[in-house]
């Protein structure tokens, strides 16, 4: 009976996997998804604990380790999560999947050591192969995030040397060859060691020459790996929900690592072999190569805003950096009081991870429907009068259009030039992520609004409230 109520509870949970992941393509309704399947992910836990039996009819019985490592995980992991900052959020993600991984590699030397110490002759090569591929999938996806983590922290810095494509491929094809020794004669246990260190060798020096800066693409391809070695843990232990779990991050961290490429328009192979961003190639202030800049002051900008008849936002990941999300919507408030209509423009990789603009807005009770995707926003900045760039670059950045050299050349931009105005607000003429110039900061139509966003955001918020 306990086993059937068991298969009922691991449908369900499976069915608000699938119904939360779908809820999460929705902003409106993604917090709901997100706790609808962490609802049934409980529920498949606790039907595991209480009601799973083992071959020999027994049920679970070690509860105080059970209950002891899910009390530190859920306390370490909420108030992880309570406390991070926005910003860091692609470090967390790292870490935690850093630990599905090293969960799935655990499982499989658990399992291993298991299987082997039964008759030889009863072992099946199938189920030394699921040991061997969860093992190699979750070891590299726990160092390479590992070094995801330090990376995106700053703790550890972009290394190559000559010839580290080769030496990867050398180390993988190692590991692969000895899996599949393994697979055909477990008796050699110690093999495991090895094919364990040698994924861990590849999964570090996998991550450690790729950009820092494309962190968050490595970061979701990893998430799919971890995906794929929790499926082959499903398919050890026989169960569904781990399977449909596994499946479903492996699926999803693969179809957002494509949408990531395609929205840079970059190939995954530039990602993960040519070294992208973080160089400068603008100087700090003053006239660059592209010629100079005109600036803007605070009362002006305050004025032009206040007497628009529209305005589009265009937050990028500046606005994220300086936490002027709440000041923002302020300001949205203070113009809409006004009178003036206030949209977003929302590109799809603005920021550092995807959705970031989204979910930073709606962090700050922005309403959603003033949220225009970027094919939207293109269409209506003709009839806008002003358009506000916080903490944006790259997005807007012409020589996406223009310029067949630029390493950014074909990525779909915010075409912010077809308003009467644009202003910019960042610190500096630094560049953003792609580590090139802006040509449009210096066209006629554009002028410079310096400072932190957020300092700016209140000093503007207060001018057009006392004008
Ligand atoms: P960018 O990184 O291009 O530019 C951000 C700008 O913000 C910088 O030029 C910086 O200039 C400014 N800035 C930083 N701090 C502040 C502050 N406190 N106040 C005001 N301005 C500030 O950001 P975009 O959002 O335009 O573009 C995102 C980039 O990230 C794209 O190239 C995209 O391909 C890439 N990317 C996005 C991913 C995603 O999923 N969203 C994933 C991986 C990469 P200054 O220093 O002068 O202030």
């Amino acid at each position: 009976m306990a086993q059937y109520i068991l298969t009922i509870i691991y449908l369900i949970a499976s069915v608000t996997f699938i119904v939360g992941l779908k809820m999460l393509s929705n902003p409106a309704a993604a917090r709901k998804g997100n706790l609808l399947a962490a609802a049934g992910m409980s529920m498949a836990i606790l039907g595991t604990i209480f009601l799973y039996k083992d071959e020999t009819g027994a049920y679970l019985h070690n509860y105080a380790w059970i209950f002891g490592g899910l009390l530190i995980g859920g306390i370490v992991g909420t108030l992880a999560a309570k406390k991070v900052q926005m910003t860091a959020m692609p470090e967390m993600v790292s870490l935690f999947n850093g630990m599905g991984g090293a969960c799935a590699a655990l499982i499989s030397m658990v399992e291993f050591n298991h299987l082997v110490s039964e008759p030889l002759e009863s072992i099946h090569h199938s189920k030394v192969l699921i040991i061997v591929l969860g093992l190699l999938i979750g070891s590299v996806s726990f160092a390479g995030s590992m070094i995801a983590w330090g990376k995106l922290n700053g703790r550890v810095k972009d290394k190559s040397f000559a010839g580290q494509n080769i030496i990867n491929i050398m180390v993988l094809a190692l590991a692969v060859l000895l899996g599949i020794y393994l697979t055909l004669q477990p008796q050699h246990a110690l093999l495991m060691y090895v094919i364990f260190f040698l994924s861990i060798v590849y999964g570090i020096l996998f991550v450690l020459p790729i950009g820092g800066a494309d962190m968050p693409v490595v970061i979701s391809l990893l998430n799919s790996f971890t995906g794929v070695a929790a499926a082959c843990g499903g398919f050890l232990y026989d169960n569904k929900v781990m399977l449909t779990g596994g499946i479903l991050v492996g699926a999803a961290g693969t179809l957002l690592t494509i949408l990531m490429c395609k929205a840079m328009n970059r190939s995954l192979k530039n990602v993960l072999i040519g070294s992208f961003g973080g160089q400068t190639t603008a100087s700090a202030s003053g006239a660059t190569s592209q010629g100079s800049y005109k600036e803007i002051s605070l009362s002006d900008t305050a004025m032009v805003m206040s007497y628009a008849n529209k305005v589009m936002i265009v937050p990028g990941y500046g606005l994220a950096v300086a936490q002027a999300q709440h000041t923002c919507h302020e300001l949205e408030k203070i113009l809409t009081e006004k009178g003036v209509e206030v949209k977003y423009a929302i590109h799809p990789v603005a920021g550092r991870m995807p959705g970031h603009m989204n979910v930073l807005l709606a962090e700050a009770d922005v309403n959603y429907e003033k949220l225009m995707e970027m094919e939207q926003a293109n269409d209506e900045f003709a009839t806008t009068d002003v358009v506000l760039i916080l903490g944006a670059n790259d997005v807007v950045n012409p020589a996406a259009k223009t310029d067949p050299a630029s390493p950014i050349y074909g990525m779909p931009i915010l075409d912010v030039e077809l308003a009467k105005t644009v202003i910019v607000n960042k610190r500096s003429m630094k560049p953003g992520y792609a580590g090139i110039e802006n040509e449009l900061f210096f066209k006629p139509k554009t002028s410079m609004l310096f400072g932190d966003a957020k300092k700016v955001l209140q000093d503007l918020c207060a001018e057009i409230k006392n004008s």
